[in-house]
């Protein structure tokens, strides 16, 4: 499926002209196989512009170019043309490897069991959300689930997915291997599933500037409906110090 190498070097030149000539700067291009991030760039004031991206952007259609110029130029959030073509190439990139292994009974906490009670508790298995003055219930997705890698580069660069994670393109809900410890009520650890689990039945949504929001105000409501929002919250709040730093 790869390019030959004097193909690709090829590619790479004429690309990184048409680059320079669309943004005005003297524009280095260098490509790479690493998928996370796929395009990268670094620009200096003497109108240098380093330029990382995936080989596999290098057949990009020229819109997609277009709208990668103009985040490069105003330095603000990626477009949205820019946005979905790499979104549709990681959905691609990932379906060429294996998928990711399940694990799901841990040393403390077996997440079969507690995502079960989770989405039987918490979830309506209709497709539409139950309503009622007591319940407000999201669709019960069907994510598969699985304790994270226990150290890995990306969960060490990734600060931000401390307790959980959700992967759209997998459909896989990942739970940090840090709370599989006795220290850390089972209560817990079914809040974070509930949570990324919500994250499948609710979408995210793009805001007006462009930006992905994650934590819609629907993501929100359906949220602080559950009985344990509170408390996880606050729990989380006394807690965060000591399981981020272990
Ligand atoms: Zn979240």
């Amino acid at each position: 499926m790869r390019k030959p190498e004097h193909r690709l070097e090829t590619e790479r030149r004429a690309l990184e002209r048409a680059l320079s000539r669309l943004s005005s700067l003297q524009v280095e291009l260098a490509f790479h196989r690493a998928r996370d991030p796929l395009v990268r760039y670094r620009a200096f004031r003497s109108g240098r512009l380093e330029l990382r991206m995936h080989e596999a952007l290098s057949s990009a259609p020229s819109e997609v170019l277009h709208s990668l110029v103009d985040w490069v130029l105003k330095r603000g959030d990626r477009g949205e043309r820019l946005d979905r073509h790499l979104d549709s190439l990681a959905v691609e990139l990932r379906r060429d490897t294996a998928p990711p292994p399940i694990l799901l009974r841990g040393e403390v906490h077996d997440l079969g069991e507690i995502s079960g009670e989770v989405l039987e508790r918490h979830f309506t298995p209709g497709r539409a959300p139950a309503r009622s003055p007591l319940t407000l219930l999201a669709p019960r997705p069907s994510s598969a689930i699985t304790w994270g890698p226990r150290r890995t580069a990306s969960a060490k660069a990734r600060k931000s997915i401390l307790f959980g994670s959700y992967d759209p393109v997998l459909d896989l809900v990942r739970v940090h291997p840090r709370l599989d410890r006795g220290d850390v009520p089972r209560r817990f650890v079914a809040f974070v599933l509930f949570h990324e689990l919500l994250h499948a039945a609710i979408p995210a949504q793009r805001a007006p500037s462009g930006r992905v929001v994650h934590h819609t105000p629907t993501f929100r409501r359906y949220e602080r409906n559950h009985p344990d929002w509170e408390w996880a919250e606050s729990w989380e709040r006394e807690n965060i110090r000591r399981l981020a730093s272990s």
